[in-house]
């Protein structure tokens, strides 16, 4: 299922898309898609639902995130090779985690704004994870059982202020509207293999990262795991995986977001964020 929240900011209702890619009104069923929603109880039961028996929702309304209510928004640093390098960095000899604030949660196709004194804001188009049952010291072997499904994400990102300005990452990454997720929640079942993902991101019409998620360090299962040692993943929960290569700050000479660019975000299955930028004032 292609889980989706539709409507105005604040107001969103839950949805699922039909096999023609239509959005179909969930909200006789669930009254949202949040993490208890999505537990693997509830997914049955909305699985056993005649998609085509749905009202169809007319026009073409706001996407919301695809999770409301999500407790933590964690993601992984440097976890592509390639992308270490551009960074100048080295891969880690252990995952490197940081936070976004959930905050920073908007619609896939929300304006993005960037703060007013920012030089550097910057794109990363990387794979979500979403969970469905609280994991705590779990094993890899058991770690996609907690996996309720996934989505496009871009991790935007100052550069300066997670760089340069000393301290936590975090200070860079949780903008408002620097977490835009979704277009939809696919399902774990419906993603065959999620380290064979062709994912990309186009500036301006142009493409500029166009990688895989074949190539990541620690995989969805490790890092699933993984962090569930230093703290207790809930339902509802998103990991941000990290990006491949090809973000302005590694690119000779850099290229940072201005005003009225324009992105497109995209992995293969799980939908298409289009993001026009602002400056926040
Ligand atoms: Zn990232």
């Amino acid at each position: 299922m292609k889980l989706l929240r539709y409507g105005k900011l604040g107001k969103e209702k839950p949805g699922v898309l039909d096999a023609e890619g239509r959005i179909r009104d969930l909200s006789a069923h669930i009254n949202d898609v949040t993490g208890d929603t999505i537990s693997p109880k509830s997914l049955a039961k909305l699985r056993k639902i005649k998609i085509d028996s749905l009202p169809i929702v007319k026009g073409r309304p706001r996407i919301g995130a695809c999770v409301a209510n999500a407790q933590k928004f964690i993601a992984i640093g440097l976890n592509y090779s390639d992308h270490a390098a551009e960074s100048g960095m080295k891969v880690p000899p252990e995952p490197i985690i940081f936070t976004k604030h959930v905050s920073c949660i908007c619609g896939p196709d929300d304006t993005i704004t960037i703060p007013p004194k920012s030089k550097k804001s910057d794109w990363e188009v990387e794979l979500g994870v979403i969970i469905g049952t609280k994991a705590k010291n779990i094993k890899k072997a058991d770690a996609m059982k907690h996996v309720a499904g996934y989505c496009t994400i871009n991790d935007l990102s100052e550069r300066e202020f997670q760089i340069e300005r000393s301290g936590q990452w975090t200070k860079g990454k949780s903008y408002d509207t620097f977490g835009p997720i979704g277009p939809w929640l696919v399902t774990a079942d419906e993603v065959k293999d999620p380290q064979n993902l062709h994912l990309w991101l186009e500036l301006n019409g142009k493409r500029v990262q166009d990688g895989n998620t074949s190539t990541m360090v620690y995989g969805v299962a490790y890092l699933v795991a993984y962090l569930s040692e230093f703290f207790t993943l809930l339902p509802g929960d998103i990991i941000t995986t990290g990006t491949p290569l090809g973000v302005g700050m590694g690119m000779k000479p850099q290229r940072f977001l201005k005003p009225g660019d324009k992105m497109k975000i995209g992995i293969d299955g799980l939908g298409v964020q289009d993001q026009v930028v602002v400056r926040d004032k």
